[in-house]
């Protein structure tokens, strides 16, 4: 494919061995904010994945010997051809997962970023023994074939990093987007099956049991699984059988404590922001805020007056801020939270209505709600709602925010917001958390690793440590003078 070529995006198939591959039984996508049915696309059976597997295996031994430049060269020309058919993507992304077209904006220029800069890094060789008689040098190796597994939240950005980190470090990989939003990705390996050589980029869409598949596939060597920490939990203990190496990314429960000197004018909008956009369902977005006693009532009242100026509704409008949820089931998990809004009394500052979509033609669509100060110990502070509902919570005493903030299982980012850095970085330094933020909440790079503590979880993707996590290391001991 040139970097010219566009894509036909009213049929998909599979990516097997570089060609095009159809199944016997067809699927679809929903679109959610019309609950249209989208185009139909492959059901893979197991007889695929043996065949995407055998062809990953085939072309392992020549495509890790090629060099990195070599490879980045490749991920670049594939960029390329990405970025021609941006309006394409970002409006498949639009219609897949119900964002809005400017988040999907976004999602498509951290696509192209990441995928080139990722490209970009080296896993360099490191003596780390140099006496008279022995060098000892720890060096990385290609692992072989790996599965990367996409959630639906962020499926083009998600499925690059994963692809990408794959590819650059030598290995052949099979892309299993969810079924929820397989379009996208479908679309993004076809283009880089036009690029790299047979077998080495391949993408499989399917049902509930293809993750399991490859999961317990005995010639997969690697999963690089995002999604959530229950699914993560279950491809740990599968990938355990046969001792496959996995990054797991997985769900979050994220702080922004806010201080009694913190800059309540930029820190509102960029904490309410990270709260709501994309309708809350963001790994990291923000989902617990505790505000310091002798601000709550100023934050509240902002906070409050930004959550009512939300524009939701039609996600292709460019002043649309928030979509709807991505799908039914997880319309009728958030609903389920908020049914308890009623029934454990929880006071609903804004929104709140659990039935949102009876005020909608068509769409699962919740309106934007915060909930003042409920108990510590309630649903809404526990767990990861993943729509767009947030509890604000008050605080007086630092050891006390960091045991509320650190009491939860989860562990993947957190921010501290104040004007006084040095106390800011004191504090954020105590959380504990993957990733740590001062005056903001969504930094992220390409050079520097992300990743989640405790059920957030295992490893970690970007920068070079997460390169490493698709390679062994080898320590390598040479001699000096020949024995
Ligand atoms: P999910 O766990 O339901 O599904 C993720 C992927 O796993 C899908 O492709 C799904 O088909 C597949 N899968 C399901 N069961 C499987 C199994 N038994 N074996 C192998 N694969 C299986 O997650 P989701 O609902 O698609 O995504 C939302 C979750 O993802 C949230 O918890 C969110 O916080 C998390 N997430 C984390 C990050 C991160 O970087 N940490 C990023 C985005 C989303």
């Amino acid at each position: 494919m040139t970097a010219s070529a566009t894509l036909d995006w009213t049929s998909y198939n599979n990516t097997i061995n570089g060609r095009a591959a159809k199944t016997a039984t067809t699927r679809h996508g929903i679109n959610p904010a019309t609950e249209e049915p989208l185009p139909e696309v492959p059901v893979a059976t197991q007889d695929d994945v043996d065949a995407a597997v055998a062809a990953g295996r085939a072309a392992f031994p020549a495509w890790s010997r090629t060099s990195w430049d070599e490879r980045e060269a490749l991920v670049n020309k594939f960029m390329d051809v990405v970025e021609v058919n941006q309006a394409g993507f970002v409006d498949m992304v639009v219609k897949e997962t119900g964002k809005a077209v400017s988040t999907a904006g976004m999602e498509f220029a951290s696509t192209i970023k990441f995928g080139r800069e990722l490209a970009a890094l080296r896993v360099e060789d490191k003596v780390l023994v140099d006496s008279a008689e022995m060098t000892g040098t720890l060096r990385h190796v290609s692992l072989g074939v790996g599965a990367a597994i996409v959630p639906w939240n962020w499926p083009l950005l998600l499925a690059t990093i994963h692809l990408v980190s794959g590819l650059i470090t030598g290995n052949c990989v099979i892309v299993k987007p969810s079924p929820f939003t397989p379009y996208a990705n479908l679309k993004l390996v076809e283009v880089a099956a036009s690029i790299f050589p047979p077998g080495v980029v391949q993408v499989l869409s399917g049902g509930d049991d293809l993750g399991p598949m490859l999961t317990e596939h005995p010639d997969i060597d690697k999963v690089s699984f995002t999604g959530s920490s229950f699914t993560g939990k279950k491809v740990m203990a599968s990938c355990a059988r046969t001792l496959k190496r996995v990054t797991l990314e997985l769900g979050g429960n994220d702080v922004a404590i806010v201080c009694d000197d913190a800059d309540l004018v930029k820190a509102v909008p960029a904490i309410a922001t990270m709260a709501f956009l994309s309708s809350g369902q963001i790994c990291m977005a923000v989902k617990r805020i505790y505000v310091h006693e002798k601000v709550y009532e100023p934050f509240k009242a902002a906070l409050v007056d930004f959550a009512k100026a939300i524009k939701m509704g039609d996600p292709e409008d460019p002043t649309t801020l928030v979509g709807p949820i991505q799908n039914a089931m997880q319309y009728g998990k958030v609903q389920e939270l908020f049914s308890e809004i009623k029934k454990e009394g929880w006071n609903a500052i804004v929104g709140g209505d659990p039935d949102a979509r009876a005020a909608q033609p068509k769409g699962y669509y919740m309106h934007p709600t915060i909930i003042d100060n409920p108990p510590p110990d309630s649903r809404i502070v526990q767990e990861e709602p993943f729509g767009p509902i947030v509890p604000l919570l008050k605080w007086s005493d630092e050891e006390d925010v960091l045991a509320d903030a650190n009491a939860s299982k989860m562990g993947l980012g957190g921010s501290v917001w104040s004007e006084d850095t040095e106390r800011a970085v004191r504090l954020a330094k105590r959380l504990e958390c993957g990733s740590a933020w001062v005056n903001s909440h969504f930094h992220l790079e390409p050079r520097v690793p992300f990743g989640g503590a405790k059920s957030s979880g295992l490893g970690r993707s970007l920068g070079t440590l997460g390169l490493e996590g698709w390679m062994e290391p080898q320590s390598l001991w040479v001699p000096k003078a020949s024995m």
